[in-house]
């Protein structure tokens, strides 16, 4: 396979959740410059794909955080380091070639880079797809499995489809931006958290969302990637058509370590061990951090990830600059430096 974009830089970080931005920082204060690939359509990771609307209460010195508005400040945080994001891919391949390790992307995109810092959480992921024909023509444009820009849905009719919290906390939130929401559940019992469950209840009894149960999906209709119906029927077999703009199917996520197993590296039980001081895997130049990195008493905390994502930086600059002293500096005598 010829690789279609090719790129060089200092250091390339596979996964752009928490962990791969805030190594995006690390990279930036030593002067690395980055780039950041990920199988979503954007930045966040665990965060932004499993829990946006949770408030986070043990990021130090933040008392109360949602997800969502974490992966905000980290992406305000890296962005005077310019970090180069390749999204909706997943890294293949990963060889050395001469001094460089090279990342080929599901998109055909090669990267080469000094070093690697793998933030990779629980591996790249995938959503549950409802079992719809044809269903991929519609993926992107009016059928989607994540919420990016709320903005795309105003105004428009919107079918969610789903009973745990991404379907019900996404019903409440759009609730005053959707023209007409229709929440799509084959039975009355939500698995979502019972006091949103209660507030998309309320929404309902106000006449904001409309609760389709015991329903579940049955087909799509419309044209070139544009919904115009979604069709749904009981276990019973009664059939009802919903005109709809946009379907939102929240079925969960599925997480693949995939290629990450073959790359040689020391893989046990979905963890990378790495030596804890260095976040440094078994293989030179490759480094791991955040929920995949795995070491004696491993806590699975972004706050542990942010820790692990300095220690790799100040290992990979090592790499990425043979032979030049490294002088330790706080962040207030260093300042942001410029790449
Ligand atoms: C419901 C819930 C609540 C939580 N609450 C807290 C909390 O209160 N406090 C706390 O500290 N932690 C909490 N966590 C855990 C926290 O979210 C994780 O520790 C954190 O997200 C790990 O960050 P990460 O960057 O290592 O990995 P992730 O957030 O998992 O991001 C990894 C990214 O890598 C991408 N990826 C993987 N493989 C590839 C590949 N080959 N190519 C391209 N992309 C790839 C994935 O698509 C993903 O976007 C919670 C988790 C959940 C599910």
């Amino acid at each position: 396979m010829t690789a279609q974009e090719t790129h060089t830089t200092d250091v390339a970080i596979i996964g752009a959740g928490p962990v791969g931005l805030f190594s995006v920082f690390e990279c930036g204060m030593l002067k690395m410059s980055t780039h950041v690939i990920d199988i979503l359509p954007a930045i966040g990771g665990q965060c932004v794909a499993l829990y946006p609307e949770k408030p986070i209460y043990d990021i130090p010195a933040v008392p109360k955080i949602t997800a969502a508005q974490l992966i905000d400040q980290l992406e305000k945080q890296v962005a005077s380091f310019k970090p180069v994001y390749h999204f909706n891919q997943q890294v293949v391949e990963l060889e050395k070639v001469d001094d460089y390790w090279q990342l080929k992307t599901s998109s055909n995109t090669l990267i080469k880079a000094r070093a690697v810092i793998i933030a990779a959480g629980a591996g790249a992921f995938g959503p549950n797809k409802p079992p719809i024909a044809d269903i991929e023509q519609y993926e992107g444009k009016s059928v989607h499995y994540l919420v990016h820009q709320q903005e795309l849905f105003r105004d428009q009719r919107i079918v969610i489809a789903g009973g745990g919290d991404s379907a019900v906390d996404w019903a409440i939130a759009l609730a005053d931006i959707a023209s007409e929401i229709y929440v799509v559940h084959r039975r009355d019992r939500f698995r979502a958290a019972p006091d949103t469950v209660e507030q998309m209840k309320a929404l309902a009894n106000a006449g904001k969302i409309e609760l389709v149960i015991p329903y579940q999906l049955a087909g799509i209709e419309g044209d070139s990637g544009q919904l115009t119906a979604v069709d749904v029927k009981t276990l019973d077999g009664d059939q009802r058509r919903i005109e709809a703009d946009h379907l939102l199917s929240f079925f969960g996520l599925v997480n693949k370590l995939g290629p990450i197993n073959d790359w040689g590296l020391d893989v046990h039980n979905g963890l990378i061990n790495v030596e804890p001081t260095t976040a440094a895997t078994d293989v030179e130049g490759i480094f791991a951090v955040g929920d995949i990195a795995g070491y004696p008493h491993k806590l699975k905390l972004i706050l542990s990830g942010f820790a692990e994502s300095a220690q790799a930086a100040h290992a990979a600059f090592k790499v990425v600059n043979p032979g030049e002293a490294l002088h330790f500096e706080h962040s207030t005598t260093s300042g942001l430096p410029g790449l």
